[in-house]
């Protein structure tokens, strides 16, 4: 962070993130974001960048863990809200009972629940991370932590300290472990502990199909944006009755994607790996 154009860079990846943009920021927009004229200088701070905190994807640059967590340390100070906000309702309705979504965002905690009470997401997220946020931003923002802990963990890497990890799927067959220390979540789900930093994820199987390209690439071929839904809101996240559990030894769980009456045949392994066929 040697020069202030790279925290320039950093902050309005950040923006654009907030601003729930689901596409990557291109090279030409991202310059006229940060306000610089020297191209080439843009691009020399920019490459230095890469690999650590910023990714280029197919047509544009998005920010890595690291690169959020950054932007989240840089802002550090100087949020107003005092790390509360909300209850507010969003733009989101339960999958359970239709009611509208209600967010809430505390003591470093974003949750994300209806009027009956049904929890549809929580996740944590640092308040400096929420700086100067209102609470829609906040909830994209920890959105995009989640998708980006998902994939990170279901790579074998803590999403916190980056130690290697191994995820796994649990049924209602495993036992919470001899301390009785595993969260209560979703079953089948996705549960990873790291043993370095104590870090956790708990979540339903699905949350495995919410990173998966094969999975992705279906809801393209049927005209939808996986990105452009809310995490809670695939049927496969949301609805039990898609999950069941096709082999106990080893362990197989089958999801049910169907659009427009297509299905696609999902397979989860014991360790969270998604294959895929399509019927
Ligand atoms: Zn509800
Ligand atoms: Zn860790």
């Amino acid at each position: 962070m040697s020069d202030p154009l790279r925290v320039d860079i950093l902050r309005e990846l950040a923006t654009a993130h907030r601003e729930r943009t689901v596409e990557p920021v291109g090279f030409a927009d991202l310059r006229k974001r940060v306000g610089v004229r020297d191209s080439g200088r843009f691009r020399y701070h920019l490459n230095e960048l890469r690999d650590n905190f910023v990714r280029k994807d197919e047509g544009g640059y998005r920010l890595t863990v690291t690169g959020i967590e950054t932007v989240a340390a840089i802002l550090a100070g100087t949020y107003t809200h005092g790390g509360s906000l909300g209850p507010e309702s969003i733009d989101s309705d339960c999958s359970e009972c239709g009611a509208d979504a209600v967010a809430v965002y505390r003591d470093g905690r974003c949750g994300v629940t209806c009027a009956n009470d049904h929890l549809l997401f929580a996740w944590s997220l640092p308040p400096a991370a929420a700086a100067d946020a209102t609470l829609p931003e906040v909830v994209s923002l920890a959105e995009l932590y989640a998708r980006q802990a998902i994939e990170r963990a279901l790579a074998g890497v803590c999403p916190k300290c980056s130690a290697p990890v191994e995820p796994r799927i649990v049924t209602e067959d495993d036992d919470p472990g001899p301390d009785g220390t595993e969260p209560v979540g979703p079953l089948p789900g996705l549960r990873v502990r790291c043993e370095t930093c104590g870090g956790r994820l708990v979540g339903p199987v699905g949350f495995c199909l919410l990173v998966d390209s094969a999975v992705a690439d279906f809801y393209r071929r049927h005209d939808r944006s996986l990105d452009a839904l809310r995490v809670w809101e695939p049927a496969f996240v949301a609805d039990d009755d898609t999950v069941s559990v096709a082999e106990r030894d080893p362990l197989r769980v089958a999801v049910d994607v169907t659009l427009d009456g297509d299905r696609l045949a999902v397979t989860v392994d014991g360790s969270g790996r998604v294959s895929v066929r399509e019927e």
